[in-house]
């Protein structure tokens, strides 16, 4: 049942902030960008600077992807289009909690990072923990304030809210109780992965790694140590049970089009180079050859033409 986010009880989160959990999010955020950059116009440019203010809580890797991606559209998309609005006026800002972005990553890749947010024009705020969030503004602890309409949440998931009112043993934070098999504790027959299960991290170095990350990466080796498990149980073979070992094959992160900063078993590499190994990762796990096609044709298109500032709507 994956995850969703995880608003830490922090005042204002959930009634005022967009999320970043999924395609229909994006396209949410990708229409909230258009509005804005529409009703300014219509107004002639008579709005307040904080309707054209994009503030991105959260510096982990969806926080740092988004806020480069609304900088894309704004830069790449939307100015040309939109000549009226003065780019000064235009806002991003990407706010994280921490001392450094992408805390997970090696420090050179988070300084390679950072400039080239900076060079893109987006405004980073570290030590920025919010302490609430308004309808045009997002209040800081140290007290510092970002006049906003437009706060995007990526600061943290937890597992389905859903899985309380099923009858499973489940941790405070990290979800439902599993051993290294898999296999859901005091629930015979039943199996767990993925987000929402809380799976010991049995090569973990660290306290602090005790659970297996929820990522796709992680959740994919699960699902293929999850068959086979089930299948050496359903024939009796409980000797062939093998506990699962996660084994992180690293960390890629794309900011824009031409610049990424990758991780990938210990090789750490950035720039374009390292857009086009993210791309031809992300074509080889799409699983659909149809699917293949249409992101390849995407992109290749991409490189050519300008994209296009259409708004997509579906019913919610
Ligand atoms: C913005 C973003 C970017 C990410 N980028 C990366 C990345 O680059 N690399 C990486 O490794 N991981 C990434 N992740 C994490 C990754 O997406 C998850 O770890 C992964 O999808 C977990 O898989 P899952 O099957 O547990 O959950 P999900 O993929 O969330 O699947 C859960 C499924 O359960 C369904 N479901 C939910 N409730 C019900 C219900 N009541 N009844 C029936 N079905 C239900 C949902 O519709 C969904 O299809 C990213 C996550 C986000 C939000």
């Amino acid at each position: 049942m994956g995850a969703q986010p995880n608003f830490f009880g922090i005042e204002g989160v959930e009634e005022h902030c967009l999320t970043m959990k999924g395609v229909a999010d994006a396209e949410r955020i990708r229409n909230r960008v258009i509005e804005r950059f529409e009703d300014a116009t219509l107004a002639d440019g008579d709005v307040p600077d904080s309707s054209l203010t994009f503030a991105v809580i959260g510096g982990g890797s969806t926080g740092v992807e988004t806020a480069a991606e609304i900088d894309a559209l704004i830069t790449d998309a939307l100015a040309p289009d939109y000549p009226s609005i003065r780019r000064d006026r235009v806002k991003v800002i990407l706010l994280t909690r921490g001392a450094e972005i992408l805390p997970e990553l090696d420090p050179a890749l988070r300084r390679a990072a950072r400039a080239r947010l900076a060079a893109r024009n987006v405004e980073v705020l570290t030590s920025a923990a919010a302490e609430r969030v308004e309808a045009g503004r997002v209040v800081l602890k140290d007290g510092r304030e970002i006049e906003t309409e437009n706060a995007i949440w990526t600061a943290g998931g937890r597992p389905n809210e859903l899985l309380k009112t099923l009858d499973l043993p489940l941790t405070e934070r990290d979800g439902v109780i599993v051993d290294e098999y898999l296999r859901v504790a005091d629930r015979p027959g039943l199996w767990s992965l993925g987000d929402c299960a809380a799976i010991p991290n049995v090569l973990a170095g660290s306290e602090k790694e005790r659970f297996v990350p929820p990522t796709a990466q992680a959740a994919v080796q699960q699902g293929y140590a999850a068959a086979e498990n089930v299948l050496a149980a359903l024939d009796g073979r409980e000797e062939d049970l093998e506990p699962f070992e996660y084994r992180p094959m690293g960390q890629l992160v794309e900011l824009g089009s031409e610049f990424a900063v990758n991780e990938v078993l210990g090789v750490r590499f950035s720039g374009l180079l390292a857009v086009l190994v993210w791309r031809a990762t992300y074509l080889y796990k799409l699983e659909s050859p149809r699917g293949k096609a249409a992101v390849a044709a995407d992109w290749i298109l991409g490189l050519f033409f300008r994209p296009a500032a259409a708004e997509i709507r579906r019913d919610d």
